[in-house]
């Protein structure tokens, strides 16, 4: 068996405790005498791997009795209709939405269909390389929410920080950085991701969502796309993603072994500093994104001619690097640093790129 260092956006590598775990569990779940995949979503084991998930959830981010955690499915695309259906009572209520990249885009333009919705501050002009400055936001302090994606997959843009500029609740798409880092949960109105990337496999969406924000989705939601329905029944309305809740769970308890989420933080931190100063301290390789919002997830960079993308990546797959083609939408590379990418691999991605300079320099 040779595993790669998967550079991958998502659906990303997982670490491969878990996915060891997972395989020895495959055939039997503990006494079960059946896989997880095959245990009823009432019964008693399944009952306790999903409580237990969720228990473990709540102690890494610390977060609040006050907020209700949901298992979906749907991925965060589905969140993007949900969010306005849950939280805008009717067509003229209103929604405003920071624009930093192209799954905030999908989001503006998805709620568009729902209520009063204002783009408040865009880096679209500059081909989304930074976030607009917080006191240039035209918020409406009477929005229903403020939405922004405090990770832009895709251009690589990250907040490091969280916006003070509006007294309405923050919703935020964190597909790709919850877990990456502490969050402190209470700032925000509700949390939406997507789980292939730092939680576990594709088919599993997590939404965390202050209990207040259940009781205002218009009339016409659809049962299935009403948070209130979901939170009610535990995240069993129907039956749930069962095998991919289980393996997020291993996934919570591999965390937990890791020394939580500041030590996913540090680790984190150090990865990209390493990517970014090999970018930084080449004349060759540059990063499009303002040094002050780079992402410690998605990190992407372009060779100095398009013509030797080709050779960089095959070049890299034959070391060993895979999926490092940058988004169809951008083009160029880009590496995602989720939790379970090692050091190592960073390392081993920075002397590949080294090498490749040298010999295309
Ligand atoms: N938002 C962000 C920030 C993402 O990265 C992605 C997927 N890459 C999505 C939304 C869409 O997620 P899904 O495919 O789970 O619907």
């Amino acid at each position: 068996m040779s595993r790669i260092y998967n550079f991958s956006a998502g659906p990303a590598a997982l670490p491969q405790a878990v996915l060891e775990r997972a395989r020895d569990e495959l055939l039997e779940w503990q006494d079960a005498g059946a896989s997880v995949m095959e245990l009823s979503h009432r019964s008693k084991a399944f009952l306790s791997i999903a409580q237990a998930a969720e228990a473990d959830l709540r102690e890494l981010l610390a977060i609040p009795e006050h907020y209700k955690v949901l298992f979906l499915q749907g991925g965060a695309t589905a969140q993007f209709a949900m969010v306005p259906l849950n939280l805008l009572p009717d067509a003229s209520s209103r929604a405003d939405y920071v624009d930093t990249g192209s799954w905030s885009a999908k989001a503006i333009k998805e709620a568009g269909r729902y209520g009063d919705v204002q783009v408040v501050a865009s880096s679209k002009d500059t081909q989304y390389d930074r976030i607009p400055a917080p006191d240039q936001w035209q918020v409406r302090q009477d929005a229903a929410y403020l939405h922004y994606t405090p990770n832009e997959t895709i251009g690589g843009v990250e907040f490091h920080w969280v916006p003070e500029v509006s007294d309405a609740p923050l919703v935020v798409d964190m597909s790709s950085t919850l877990l990456s880092r502490p969050i402190d949960v209470s700032r925000f109105g509700l949390i939406y991701a997507g789980a292939q990337k730092n939680i576990g496999p594709a088919g599993l969406t997590l939404v965390i969502v202050r209990e207040d924000l259940l009781d205002r989705a218009r009339a016409s939601t659809p049962a299935m796309l009403n948070y209130a329905t979901h939170a009610k029944a535990d995240s069993m309305a129907n039956t749930p993603p069962t095998y991919a809740w289980y393996l997020a769970g291993l996934v919570f308890q591999w965390l937990k072994a890791q020394g939580g989420l500041d030590t996913m933080a540090r680790v984190n931190e150090r990865k990209a500093q390493t990517l970014y100063g090999a970018i930084d301290g080449s004349d060759f390789y540059r990063s499009p994104v303002a040094a002050d919002c780079r992402s410690w997830m998605n990190v992407p960079f372009t060779l100095p001619d398009a013509e030797l993308d080709g050779a960089f990546l095959a070049g890299a797959e034959e070391a060993g690097l895979s999926s490092l083609k940058g988004h169809r939408s951008v083009g160029g590379m880009r590496a995602s640093l989720y939790n379970a990418m090692p050091q190592d691999g960073v390392d081993a991605l920075v002397a590949y790129m080294q090498d490749f300079e040298r010999r295309h320099g």
